[in-house]
């Protein structure tokens, strides 16, 4: 590798539409335009990586293109005296990975809005282990916490919850004190979810009404869904009186086969949850909850770590549904 170029992770789209995944070498003009150059030591995989990996039109519609909505590294130039050079930061969501080069890759040029110091607490690969995913299961959290929900207002249901988000979300839960129940299809993974916290666990099929009742017993205080479609219709159907069900995925489909019912006789919220959108403000207190209390115990447990060559057989893997926990990239292990 020459001084002017580094390695990232170029996925090109062939005239026959195949989507061909390799590490290249590129120039830094290759980079978008942008304030701040930061030299990325890790970045992470989410669903959503994969969906662009695999040039899903709804993620990304340009290519040659490089993935990762996440990183996290050290600042090289920025005309802006907000951050300075060797400064530790990290970049999630807004359009990093989706139509902007994304943090597959050792460098990566951002507009500087989109970048926020390291929350002290945290180390690069720490901040990475967390991604997207801590981000937006914190958020879901925090809203529950908003909505009044505690922990002695009952049950929260955790779907997905062996992915990145739901792991996550398992993990801040129990921390605060709530009893917590995951949702998987893996039996296999049940010891993993005990030792995030989780006080039971249920198969997806437990969550899947197809009865056609409007209303369902009463269970819920709260839940983080990260599926969508049918799982969520029916956890709204038995969330209790005044529970707040958190929605942030569509794993399972992105249509909502609900009634009103939950709604207006039992006073169910249903709040959307998005992490590529929210303020920095936002984004500032919630990486501060979760350098300290909401830090997971057992992030080492939860997160693996692997590099730009090893990512399509992950990719593949998060695709078919099979991922356990978070995976986190280092760039510059070779
Ligand atoms: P992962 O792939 O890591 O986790 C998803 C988990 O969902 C799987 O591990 C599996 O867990 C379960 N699952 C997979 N397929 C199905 C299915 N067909 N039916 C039911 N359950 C299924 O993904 P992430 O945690 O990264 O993301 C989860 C979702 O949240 C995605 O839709 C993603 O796009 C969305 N997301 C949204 C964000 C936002 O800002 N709104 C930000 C981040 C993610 P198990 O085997 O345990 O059931």
């Amino acid at each position: 590798m020459t001084k002017n170029t580094f390695r990232a992770f170029l996925v090109r789209k062939t005239d026959d539409n195949q989507f061909i995944k390799q590490v290249v070498e590129q120039d830094f003009e290759d980079l978008p335009p942008g304030d701040v150059l930061i030299r990325v030591h890790y970045s992470s995989l989410n669903y959503k990586d994969a969906l662009s990996a695999t040039g899903h039109p709804g993620v990304t519609k340009k290519f040659p293109h490089v993935p990762g909505i996440d990183a996290a590294g050290i600042v090289v130039s920025s005309p802006e005296s907000r951050f300075q050079k060797d400064q530790p930061v990290l970049v999630t969501g807004f359009d990093l990975g989706m139509n902007t080069w994304g943090g597959f890759s050792e460098y990566i040029r951002v507009p500087a809005d989109w970048v926020i110091p390291l929350p002290v607490g945290l180390t690069l690969k720490e901040s990475m282990m967390l991604g997207t995913a801590g981000l937006t299961a914190a958020l879901c959290v925090d809203a529950i916490i908003k909505h009044e929900i505690v922990p002695a207002s009952g049950e929260v249901l955790v779907t997905g919850s062996t992915g990145g988000v739901g792991s996550i979300a398992v993990s801040i839960l129990s921390k605060l004190g709530y009893t917590v129940v995951a949702v998987t299809g893996k039996s296999e993974s049940h010891n993993f979810l005990k030792s995030l916290g989780a006080q039971s666990i249920i198969g997806r099929d437990e969550i899947a009404d197809k009865s056609g009742r409007m209303l369902l017993t009463e269970r819920w205080g709260g839940a983080v869904d990260t599926v969508g479609g049918t799982m969520l219709a029916t956890i709204l159907k038995s969330t209790k009186y005044g529970g707040c069900v958190t929605a942030c995925g569509l794993v399972g489909g992105a249509n909502l086969p609900t009634s009103v019912y939950p709604f207006i006789l039992r006073g169910v919220s249903l709040i959307g949850i998005d992490s590529v959108r929210c303020s920095i403000s936002e984004r500032l207190q919630i990486w501060s909850k979760l350098a300290r209390d909401w830090k997971p115990e057992k992030l080492e447990e939860i997160a693996s770590t692997i590099s730009l060559r090893e990512l399509p057989e992950a990719i593949d893997k998060i695709l078919q549904g099979g991922n356990l926990g978070r995976v986190a990239i280092a760039l510059h292990d070779w």
